[in-house]
């Protein structure tokens, strides 16, 4: 028997349109605030920020939006992706449960963070824009948009996380090489930079401090515009193109998930792998949407859902969703990509409102499920899609207790071939779990009365 079974799409079957999940929430989100004046963030707040067709589609009610030829001509570089059934997993597992898996791995920058990328690349030339800057923070996103403004003849400039931009450089390198700059956050380029570096000389750096140097940045250049890596309503719009395909690619062979499961850092491609199934839910279809956290840093899991900056210095908007606060710095877990504060506020509504559960799990167990699944599979995963594993197995394990056959769709958010540090460290027994939080599980009423583990 196969080690995995192959569900192909053909190039034609690229979406046309991206799914937005607004007009189906039970209700709508609430306003970003203007750290000003906390009232509802104005036009002129917005259009300084950001390119007006973001701004649009920020708060469109339109259920389907048109994805631009040159943007699906673009995602012909690897889309279609495969959606995969894990064999060899499950009987690993010795599991009565289908498990699959939507691979986002193939993608030129090696994650799912590409298919917004495109879009506010193409965006931005359209508009005229000189440059888009942006926060990264183990270098996903910074990669993702490098690669895009190159393809569409336009500058990036990134900030990236001090400590990732010293101890990782290939994605600096990655991003360099697409003609891009990447600065190191905290930096002296910026006056936030200055004064975190003269309060402590080796801060290391945090999502938050890095929004904060690019929020700068763009205020002071005109021709500049703020580009966000996940959060935004519509970087979660640009990321259903995965969800979009993966129900395609389960209607083709007639199949129904019960789970569908993904890690999340900020919410993207959660929000782009589920959302389009959201309208199922809601119609009472027994589907259960599970986030996987890691423990250091459990914004849906331990967090509370209110108002916050989205940034440390809280220059940007504030919003309502789940945080642990924006001067929550992050234990520097190998999880880059999970160590942000706060949930996209479509998904931390979507937790609020009981759409979504989501589950915390320490570091070395995530690694020891990354290594295994590579064992069995022959795909390395990145560690964010480790914890997607990771919650995978815990499910199919229940399955195999409760002898449910249970259908399981995780998203594969990316490729963990520039982790292999990470790897390498929990290998040589060198890994160690420094979470500041329980592992726990919340809102999930699958194992609500197992009290955390
Ligand atoms: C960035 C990243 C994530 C987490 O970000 P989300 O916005 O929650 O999707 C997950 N997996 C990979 C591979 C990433 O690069």
């Amino acid at each position: 028997m196969n080690s995995l079974e192959r569900h192909d799409l053909p190039l034609s079957k690229i979406p046309k349109r991206w799914y937005n999940v607004l007009p189906d929430l039970p209700r709508a989100p609430d306003d970003y605030l203007d750290p000003a004046n906390r009232k509802p963030v104005g036009e002129e707040f917005m259009e300084r920020l950001l390119p007006k067709a973001l701004i649009a589609q920020e708060t469109s009610l339109e259920r389907w939006v048109t994805i631009p030829e040159e943007v699906r001509s673009a995602y012909g570089l690897w889309r279609p992706t495969p959606l995969f059934r894990a064999h060899a997993l499950e009987r690993h597992l010795d599991t009565p449960a289908e498990i699959y898996f939507k691979y986002e791995g193939a993608s030129p920058s090696g994650s799912h963070k590409l298919n917004s990328a495109l879009a506010q690349a193409y965006y931005a030339r359209l508009e005229g824009i000189d440059r888009l800057v942006t926060d990264t923070g183990a270098g996903q996103w910074g990669a993702a948009l490098s690669l895009a403004c190159a393809r569409f003849g336009m500058k990036a400039l990134v900030y990236m996380v001090r400590a990732s931009f010293e101890s990782k450089p290939y994605r600096r390198h990655f991003m360099e090489t697409f003609g891009q700059q990447v600065l190191p956050s905290p930096g002296p380029h910026t006056a936030y930079g200055r004064e975190l570096l003269e309060k402590s000389p080796d801060h290391p750096g945090s999502e938050a401090t890095a929004v904060s140097e690019a929020l700068e940045t763009v205020r002071q250049n005109p021709g500049d515009r703020f580009s966000m890596g996940a959060f935004a309503n519509h970087v979660l719009l640009h990321q259903t193109v995965v969800g979009v395909e993966t129900r395609e690619q389960l209607e083709q062979i007639g199949k129904q998930p019960d789970f569908l499961v993904a890690s999340v850092g900020c919410g993207s491609n959660m929000g782009g792998f589920a959302f389009p199934f959201v309208g199922d839910k809601l119609a009472g279809a027994d589907l259960e949407i599970l986030a996987a956290e890691p423990a250091a840093c459990p914004t849906l899991t331990a967090g509370e859902y209110r108002y916050d900056f989205a940034d440390a210095s809280g220059l940007g908007p504030l919003a309502r969703t789940y945080t642990l606060g924006h001067d929550f710095v992050p234990p520097p877990i190998h999880s880059g990509g999970l160590r942000y504060h706060g949930a996209a506020p479509l998904v931390g509504l979507a937790r609020a409102e009981g759409i979504l559960g989501s589950r915390a799990y320490a570091q070395k167990e995530v690694f020891a499920v990354g290594s295994l699944f590579a064992r069995l599979h022959g795909l390395l995963p990145a560690p964010e899609t480790a914890h997607a594993i990771r919650a995978t197995v815990e499910i199919a394990e229940e399955c195999r207790r409760t002898r449910r056959r249970a259908v399981i769709v995780f998203c594969y958010s990316g490729h963990g071939l520039l982790d292999l540090g990470a790897y390498g460290a929990f290998t040589a027994g060198e890994m160690t779990d420094a979470e500041p939080y329980e592992s726990v599980a919340a809102g999930d009423p699958v194992f609500a009365d197992r009290g955390g583990r």
